[in-house]
């Protein structure tokens, strides 16, 4: 790991000073619904070409609804539901992230009937009621980015534990559908610039932007270099290198968020990703007012609940160092 990568990542692994635990807590609740209105954003132009996005918005800049899955305006779909499903599974056990609990979080959200569900996503929870393991088997065909969409919860509540635990527990919560070496990479480094964004004393896109080039140098699918990616699919390598572009590209939230979604392809879930990324990065005053008022109002109000909640169990805010998995 390089030396600057290192250090602004070691920030995230110490205890939050007592005077800047209310900015964040600000920041976990941006995070969080960061990673609400990106999916309720994404949603309309999901599948679409940059080209069909272009032509039939323009540049499509408000939460509306509509796209493919006919969405209501600030509706939100499994990014999101999944994030939360498995946040209430975390804070039903105090703070700690267990496999088996997430794995009955994910089945008790999909016999609600989810306005969508992934293939991979709906293959592993089948898997896992079959057999109650709540793991599927290593294979490179669960390169999707599904583990990453709903991490954020993880991510909150690991904030200080040793960097192997917080690893530990993001693939805990990933496995039960995406087991593969390359998607966890991304998840990593996913999680890595939410805790770093999170404990840094300013936003800083542009560092974190490095930091996103320095750690994808490793996992050439996930490098931002290259061409811009257009209508990145749900495979992490385009659903990541469209991320760290925008987040590179960034002035600030509004116009990060803009430019993922704007991309088309899986639209709802490149905008939660960096959502939760500039969210935990800016703080609540960077979120449009346009936006947060769109929002459904119950959504909005669980992912606020649930960020304050988790995070205040984080060895960072609560000072405990206290095991976050099991
Ligand atoms: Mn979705
Ligand atoms: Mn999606």
């Amino acid at each position: 790991m390089p030396a600057d990568w290192q250090a602004a990542f070691d920030a995230a692994r110490a205890p939050c000073p007592p005077d800047r635990l209310e900015i964040l807590k600000d920041r976990a609740v941006a995070a969080f619904l960061g990673l609400a209105i990106g999916d309720a954003l994404g949603a309309t132009v999901e599948f679409l070409t940059p080209r069909e996005v272009r032509a039939q918005y323009g540049t499509h800049k408000d939460i509306v609804g509509g796209g493919w899955l006919h969405l209501k305006p600030g509706r939100v779909t499994d990014d999101t539901d999944m994030s939360l499903a498995l946040g209430r599974a975390i804070l039903d056990r105090g703070g700690r992230i267990e496999a088996r609990a997430a794995a009955e979080a994910f089945s008790a959200w999909m016999s609600r009937k989810p306005v969508d569900i992934g293939h991979t996503v709906r293959r592993g929870i089948s898997a896992y009621r079959r057999s109650g393991v709540p793991f599927v088997p290593d294979n490179p065909m669960n390169a999707g980015n599904g583990g990453i969409m709903r991490v954020l919860p993880v991510a909150l509540a690991t904030l200080g534990a040793p960097w192997a635990e917080v690893v530990r527990a993001a693939r805990l919560q990933a496995h039960v559908t995406h087991t593969c070496e390359l998607a966890d990479a991304g998840m990593e480094i996913a999680v890595a610039l939410v805790q770093t964004a999170l404990a840094a004393p300013e936003a800083d896109l542009a560092a974190l932007a490095v930091l996103a080039e320095r750690a994808t140098a490793a996992w050439p699918d996930l490098s931002p270099a290259g061409k811009p990616e257009a209508g990145p699919t749900a495979f992490v390598g385009h659903t990541l290198r469209a991320v760290f572009q925008a987040l590179g590209a960034a002035a600030n939230l509004e116009t990060g968020l803009l430019d993922v979604v704007n991309r088309g392809g899986d639209a709802d879930t490149t905008g939660a990703i960096l959502g939760m990324i500039l969210g935990a990065a800016c703080g609540t005053a960077a979120l449009p007012k346009r936006w947060t008022k769109k929002l459904d109002p119950a959504t909005a109000r669980a992912c606020t609940d649930q960020a304050s909640a988790l995070i205040a169990f984080s060895p960072a805010a609560s000072g405990l160092d206290r095991p976050v998995t099991g």
